[in-house]
């Protein structure tokens, strides 16, 4: 129906989450009505982004150092380790100004439906972290409030049973089947006052 470079393009753009059909569309012919130089600049943000980013060494936020901004900080609190999904969750705690320990991302949420297991999130770095470091008093999983985010904040639970860390987790409140990421600062911060031991 298309030219092929305009397919190729809609094609890329529905790989994107929360992108179907008509929304590849809308996006493709706003990027094309551009000037040239949006969509080079567009591209290049992207390659340079991808290049420079990778995990932190120890909490596997992203960073462009080899430690993120957060674990190279002197200030923070050693004795707490909140436990996010995504990189995106570390930003929406960071929002609310009141929590000052340290993070641990897992890079997503077990779901044998997806077929993401025990190995493809960090959860070896995690005990290691937590074994490693005695400062650590809690760990409090704050994996989103949704079937996979609750059966893996079960898992960590259990992982971490035989070690003298707390293992909390966040309180009810935040919309059930929710996004951290999308909860508002007020929310978030209640959700974390109320944790609760698991
Ligand atoms: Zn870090």
């Amino acid at each position: 129906m298309y030219p092929p470079s305009l397919e190729r393009l809609l094609h890329e753009l529905e790989k994107l989450p929360g992108i179907g059909p008509r929304t590849a569309q809308r996006l493709a012919f706003h990027l094309l009505k551009q000037p040239a130089d949006f969509s080079r600049t567009l591209a290049s943000a992207l390659v340079e982004a991808r290049s420079k980013l990778h995990p932190c060494r120890d909490c596997f936020n992203l960073t462009e150092e080899t430690l993120c901004r957060i674990c190279s900080m002197g200030t923070r609190d050693h004795t707490s380790l909140l436990v996010v999904e995504d990189p995106s969750d570390v930003a929406a705690f960071e929002r609310t100004h009141e929590y000052h320990g340290l993070y641990h991302v897992l890079g997503g949420t077990l779901s044998p439906l997806e077929g993401r297991g025990p190995q493809d999130l960090t959860l070896d770095a995690l005990v290691s972290r937590v074994k490693k470091e005695p400062a650590v008093k809690e760990v409090i999983v704050a994996t989103d409030p949704t079937v996979e985010g609750d059966s893996t904040a079960l898992y960590i639970q259990q992982l971490l049973k035989a070690l003298p860390a707390k293992v909390t987790r966040l309180a009810r409140g935040l919309p059930s089947g929710g996004d951290v990421e999308y909860v508002d600062e007020v929310t978030l911060l209640k959700a974390l006052e109320g944790r609760r031991e698991l």
